[in-house]
């Protein structure tokens, strides 16, 4: 029976209660990721609005996708986000065992909610959450009418597939890298740390919906740190491109989703590349609060390696078993990049990223 203090939460908070031995056929039934209907309204009508003017007047950028193919792969995206976020919760749900963490951890908590966070918490992330699509929203429409190319229609010479493929792992690389810094940076200065980054680290024991529940700025700093830089450095042709936005959408819901093993598909596919980061180094990342200043990248946790910040946290041993496989991970460190741990210098990185950007920008369309 729930405990009197978990009524006190809001029920439009779905993030309150995911009960146990839900059977995995049952557990499909939100498709918000925050029950907020503010929010969803708010994603429908604007996609709709923009679906219906790209239809009617026909707009297409130079060098890109029409406007109506944006605003159906922003649909589908939506859509995907929802549908993956609840096969993981499913599968969270189904499968106790798999869980990062033991589940004696997971249990609610009182007056939090399963990931940790209390009521006050919950009301702020639901106001970031519209916020965070507003912002989100606004930033793909300036990019495509500001950026010619950037939803590259196709490359101006014919491109093999293996040719595609191997952009496409050098365009998640540069991503990573760059995400690496900007999130590392967040943890270093404190002031990013009080006021943005730290409302995402409410959720100490994430579950995937807890992926997009942060401040909206930390969202928006890290999709133009992210796929925006690599798109711009590194572009890739529309399918690959949209490809490229699915695989990161796994990989982000996989990283907060509390599950270990196959059933992270993204991960799963990924994790005989060197040093490939799994979901329980971002688990940890949540885990140790602020003393977890370790595991900052996305896929390709080869950054981590690198830079001496990969902590596996609770799993004694690396999962995957490939390059990864040895034992003493953590303690490998090849570069030593403390320089960059200062509150100021931790921007160093980030910013000379960010001229790179500009100036091929400023060179006319990608
Ligand atoms: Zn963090
Ligand atoms: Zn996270």
């Amino acid at each position: 029976m729930k405990k009197e203090e978990d009524k006190q939460i809001p029920a439009t908070m779905y993030v309150t209660h995911i009960p146990e031995n839900v059977k995995f056929s049952e557990h499909f039934s939100s498709l918000m990721l925050s029950s907020d209907f503010m929010a969803t309204a708010m994603e429908v009508s604007a996609l709709s609005l923009l679906t219906g003017i790209a239809w009617v007047y026909k707009i297409q950028v130079e060098h890109s996708k029409t406007l109506f193919e944006v605003a159906i792969a922003m649909w589908s995206l939506s859509l995907f986000k929802r549908i993956y976020n609840n096969y993981l919760e499913a599968v969270y749900c189904t499968y106790p065992k798999n869980r990062t963490q033991p589940v004696k951890e997971h249990a609610l908590k009182a007056k939090k909610d399963l990931a940790g966070r209390d009521k006050e918490q919950l009301e702020i992330l639901v106001a970031q959450d519209r916020l965070n699509f507003i912002s989100r929203f606004c930033l793909d429409l300036f990019i495509y009418f500001m950026i010619p190319g950037f939803y590259l229609a196709e490359y101006s010479q014919p491109c093999t597939l293996v040719r595609k493929v191997l952009q496409l792992l050098l365009n998640h690389y540069f991503m990573s890298f760059s995400m690496y810094w900007f999130h590392r940076a967040q943890h270093k200065n404190p002031w990013f740390w009080k006021n943005i980054h730290s409302l995402h680290h409410w959720a100490k024991y994430p579950v995937s919906r807890t992926t997009y529940q942060d401040h909206w700025l930390d969202n928006f700093g890290m999709a133009v740190t992210g796929h925006i830089y690599a798109q711009i450095l590194f572009p890739l042709d529309g399918h690959m491109f949209w490809f490229s936005r699915i695989v990161r959408v796994c990989e982000s819901l996989e990283k907060h989703s509390g599950i270990t093993g196959n059933f992270n598909l993204a991960y799963a596919a990924q994790q005989w590349l060197p040093f490939a980061a799994m979901p329980y180094h971002h688990d940890w990342h949540h885990e140790g609060y602020k003393g977890g200043n370790f595991s900052f990248a996305a896929l390709g946790g080869i950054w981590d390696q690198l830079f001496g910040t990969r902590r596996t946290g609770r799993v004694p041993q690396p999962l995957n078993k490939t390059f990864a496989g040895s034992k003493n991970e953590d303690q490998v460190q090849f570069l030593d990049t403390s320089f960059f741990d200062g509150p100021y210098t931790c921007f160093i990185p980030i910013a000379a990223i960010t001229v790179i950007v500009f100036l091929k920008v400023s060179m006319g369309h990608i």
